[in-house]
């Protein structure tokens, strides 16, 4: 039998969590802070009204709910199920329809006919044990031309300083223990593993945080720490 893709410690690190993910100035305000910016740079390569997505690692909702709330037809998955029950709660509060779904990616895209116009899997690939077949089911369950969205952290000595010791220890952007440093994904590894599995990487965008103005902002000359990669499949 397949080895299911998945570190149990992760999943139980979030679900602990689940009560406080949408409380816009909490432990999960970084974000809320980047969904703006990372749904328009989705919205900008592709207009996703009316399009069926997929939301890969979809936590309690945060980016599912900005895609329906665009006219997206969203379908979330994630495997903490704590997490889905809020995510359940806040789209009946925000007056949304989103189709939520404990799986992971794999078996999903076993037992699933339907295929996508579009994928995001935002912070998510550096909490699995293999982020390739992560990509391998994506890529399975788009529809040809089909855009893939991914963002993850890199793994440097900038970035274990950016994002694990000031993110999370002194600027308190995420709860402490979010990230461990061999799990982050360098931008060359994850362009490699989608050029290998049939995708056209088309932008790389980095997301930069100002501790002074408090602020993200995307930036196309510095992926050192938080990034995003655009793929269409081949
Ligand atoms: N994508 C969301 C949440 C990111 S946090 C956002 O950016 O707002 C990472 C999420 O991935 C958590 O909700 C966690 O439960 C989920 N996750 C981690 N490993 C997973 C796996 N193998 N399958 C499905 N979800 C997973």
């Amino acid at each position: 039998m397949q080895k299911i893709n998945l570190e149990e410690q992760e999943i139980k690190k979030f679900d602990d969590q689940a009560s406080r993910w949408w409380d816009k100035n909490g432990d999960f305000k970084s974000l809320h802070k980047i969904n703006p910016l990372r749904s328009n740079w989705i919205d900008s390569w592709i207009n996703v009204a009316e399009k069926e997505i997929l939301d890969v690692g979809c936590g309690a909702g945060i980016l599912s709910e900005a895609m329906a709330f665009r006219g997206a037809h969203v379908t979330g998955i994630d495997m903490a199920p704590a997490l889905l029950k809020i995510a359940r709660l806040h789209m009946a509060e925000s007056n949304l329809t989103i189709k939520y779904t404990q799986s992971t990616i794999e078996a999903f895209s076993d037992r699933s006919n339907k295929k996508f116009d579009v994928i995001t899997c935002m912070e998510m690939l550096e909490h699995v044990p293999d982020p390739k077949s992560v990509i391998q089911s994506c890529y399975k369950l788009l529809n040809p031309d089909g855009y893939l969205f991914l963002s993850t952290i890199n793994r440097n000595f900038k970035s274990y300083l950016g994002a694990i010791v000031g993110g999370e220890y002194i600027l308190k952007l995420l709860p402490r223990g979010t990230h461990e440093y061999s799990m982050l994904i360098k931008p060359s590894e994850l362009s490699l593993w989608l050029r290998n599995t049939n995708f056209e990487v088309l932008d790389l965008c980095g997301l930069t945080y100002n501790p002074i103005s408090k602020r993200f902002s995307l930036n196309n000359s510095d992926i050192s720490i938080n990034y995003m990669i655009c793929a269409q499949k081949c």
